[in-house]
C-alpha cells in the first residue's frame, strides 16, 4: 500500500492516508523532543528503533489478547495501521516513582509503589498535556461514557502486567510508560500510537542504568545506544 496525503505530523511520527479510508501509514522519525518540544533534537536511526520496538512489543501484546491498530510492518519506519478515533487521553502506567510523579508529589525517586498507579493526561499540547482526574474526562468529553474510562484503565493494567513480566525476564525494568488509545471503525478501543523508549522508562535492574528518553532529556548521552540495548533485549535469542 502507498502513501497518498500527509494528515498529520506528530513531534515522532507522520500519519499518512492510504487508497483505504480505514488504514493509515504510521511513519517514525528520528527526531527527538522533550519538554513538550521546549527541548529538540535528532538521532539518526531513532526512528526505525522505534518502529522495530513497537512492532514486537505490539506483536507480544496481540498474541496475549491486547488489540492493537497495528496491521502489518512495511520497512524500517513504516507500519500499516487501523485508522482509529484516538481518545486524547494519555494513560499513564507506573511501576516505580520518578519524573513527574517525584517532582509533583515528592515521592521519592525509584521508589517501588505499594500498587500500580495509572494516571490520566490530557492530550493537549497547548496546555501542557495537564493530569486530569475522571470526571474531567467526562467534563470535557473525551469519552461518551464513564465506562471507557474503566476499560482504558483495565487496559494499561493489562499492558502492564505483560510487559514487566516480559522486560524482568530480560533483566530491565519497566519503570512507567504511556499509552494512547483509539476507537476502531467497529467501536473497538484499540491500543494506537507506540511502545517505544520514547513513551517507556526502562532501568538495567543491574547496574541501574536508564536506558530510555530520560538519556535525552536529561543529557544523559548515548541515545541511540540505549534505544538499541532496549532491541537487543526485546530480540534475544531472535537477534
Ligand atoms: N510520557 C510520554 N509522553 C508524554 C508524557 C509522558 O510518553 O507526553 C511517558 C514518559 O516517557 C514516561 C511516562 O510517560 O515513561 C511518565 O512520564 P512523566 O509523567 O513522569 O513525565 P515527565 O517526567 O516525562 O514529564
Amino acid at each position: 500500500m502507498e502513501k497518498r496525503e500527509l494528515l498529520y505530523e506528530g513531534k515522532a511520527k507522520k500519519l499518512w492516508l492510504t487508497d483505504d479510508e480505514n488504514i493509515l501509514i504510521a511513519e517514525f522519525k528520528d527526531d527527538l523532543t522533550a519538554f513538550n518540544a521546549e527541548k529538540k533534537g535528532s538521532e539518526q536511526g531513532k526512528g526505525a528503533l522505534n518502529c522495530k520496538i513497537s512492532t514486537e512489543l505490539f506483536a507480544l501484546l496481540e498474541k496475549n489478547g491486547v488489540k492493537t491498530h497495528l496491521i502489518e510492518t512495511l520497512d524500517d519506519n513504516n507500519q500499516l495501521v487501523k485508522k482509529v478515533d484516538i481518545i486524547a487521553i494519555e494513560v499513564v502506567v507506573r511501576n516505580t516513582a520518578t519524573g513527574s510523579l517525584s517532582k509533583r508529589l515528592g515521592v521519592e525517586d525509584g521508589k517501588v509503589l505499594p500498587f500500580t498507579l495509572v494516571e490520566f493526561y490530557l492530550k493537549d499540547d497547548d496546555l501542557n498535556d495537564p493530569i486530569i482526574c475522571e470526571n474531567h474526562c467526562m467534563l470535557l468529553e473525551l469519552v461518551d461514557d464513564r465506562d471507557k474510562l474503566d476499560i482504558l484503565k483495565q487496559k494499561g493494567l493489562q499492558i502492564n502486567r505483560l510487559l514487566k513480566e516480559f522486560f524482568e525476564e530480560r533483566r530491565l525494568n519497566l519503570v512507567d510508560f504511556k499509552v494512547e488509545f483509539g476507537i476502531d471503525s467497529e467501536g473497538e478501543i484499540i491500543l494506537s500510537d507506540e511502545i517505544s523508549p520514547d513513551s517507556c522508562r526502562f532501568w538495567d535492574m543491574d547496574s541501574g542504568e536508564k536506558l530510555d528518553k530520560d538519556r535525552f532529556r536529561q543529557n544523559l548521552g548515548n541515545v541511540k545506544v540505549a534505544y538499541e540495548e532496549v532491541l537487543k533485549r526485546i530480540l534475544g535469542d531472535k537477534s
